[in-house]
């Protein structure tokens, strides 16, 4: 049996998620605002700091894996913007990086991220405001932010969903992750009801919105089910699952970008790949003789 922390752990998916893995004989540290073993308030540098030592010394250095389940999803208001770069961003790598070590230390750890599949749906998220996320600058997002005004938050979400699923992809291959056995992926649901969705659902204009988006498979997806790849994505059976996003969505995501990927690495990106080729031999070469 494991130890495995889990955020957003008071509700929605990462409360499910909390529910199998303790039916399962698991040790759960969860992490929310509140109602959980650690309350921690993830959208300052000061909650994320005690969220991050606290589940370290309940855990006793050693985590089998971990979920990053908290979030805020792209409601209005006046400072939304700047809490869902603190949330959903931060609250992702000032984690993963202090509990890396402890990852570490387990045998084959598992680490799941949520993202989303506003990822590739949403048109025109400015790459400058992830690339602002990923440097970890979030009031340099917010401010390339504001020309979309009041939808500056569902630009926001999704820039803060590929952000965190760009730093995943980027770190997972890296030894300081898979060179110490450490799994590290993606999750990327569709619409999927929990107290989220309710939220955004309540505002009328927002419910049109959602309801005529495209779901080919119909309807929305189900929390516990979205729990159970979760709890897949932990186990055993994904020991070779490292650096991927996989869509839950109903097929919403190939809907939209069916031709987008897989597609053959372009003309003039070969030179990088070949210099990718090279670095890859070289880390082995080092990992072997150290
Ligand atoms: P939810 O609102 O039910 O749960 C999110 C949890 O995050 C809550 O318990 C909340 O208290 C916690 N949280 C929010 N702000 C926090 C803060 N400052 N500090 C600590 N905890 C905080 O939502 P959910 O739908 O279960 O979402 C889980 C994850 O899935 C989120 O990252 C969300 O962005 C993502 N997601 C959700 C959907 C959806 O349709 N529900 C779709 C795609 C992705």
């Amino acid at each position: 049996m494991g130890t495995y922390a889990v955020t957003g752990s008071a509700s929605g998916m990462g409360r499910s998620v909390v529910d199998i893995l303790v039916r399962d004989g698991h040790t759960v540290i969860g992490v929310d605002i509140k109602d959980a073993d650690v309350v921690a308030d993830l959208s300052s540098p000061a909650g994320r700091r005690t969220a991050a030592k606290t589940v370290l010394e309940r855990a006793g250095g050693v985590l089998d894996g971990a979920v990053l389940a908290a979030g805020l999803g792209p409601a209005p208001g006046r400072d939304r913007s700047r809490l869902i770069g603190q949330v959903n961003v931060l609250g992702v790598t000032d984690l993963l990086e202090a509990w890396r070590p402890a990852l570490a230390r387990a045998d084959r750890a598992k680490v799941v991220v949520f993202a989303s599949n506003s990822t590739t749906t949403v048109p025109l998220v400015p790459k400058r405001a992830v690339r602002a996320l990923l440097e970890g600058d979030v009031e340099r997002a917010v401010r390339v932010l504001r020309v979309y005004g009041r939808a500056a938050p569902t630009f926001a979400y999704a820039a803060s969903k590929i952000a965190v699923s760009q730093w995943v992809r980027g770190h997972a291959v890296t030894p300081g992750w898979a060179g110490e056995g450490i799994r590290l992926n993606a999750l990327a649901p569709g619409a999927i009801m929990t107290p989220l969705l309710e939220q955004q659902l309540a505002t009328p204009a927002e419910a049109k919105r959602i309801r005529s988006f495209p779901v080919p498979i119909g309807g929305f997806g189900d929390a516990d089910q979205l729990a159970a790849w979760v709890v897949f994505m932990l186990s055993d059976a994904a020991d070779f699952l490292c650096g991927s996003v996989v869509f839950v969505d109903g097929g919403s995501d190939a809907w939209f970008r069916a031709a987008d990927w897989p597609r053959p690495v372009p003309a003039r990106q070969l030179r990088r790949y070949v210099g990718r080729m090279k670095e890859f031999g070289a880390q082995r070469r080092a990992s072997r003789t150290s």
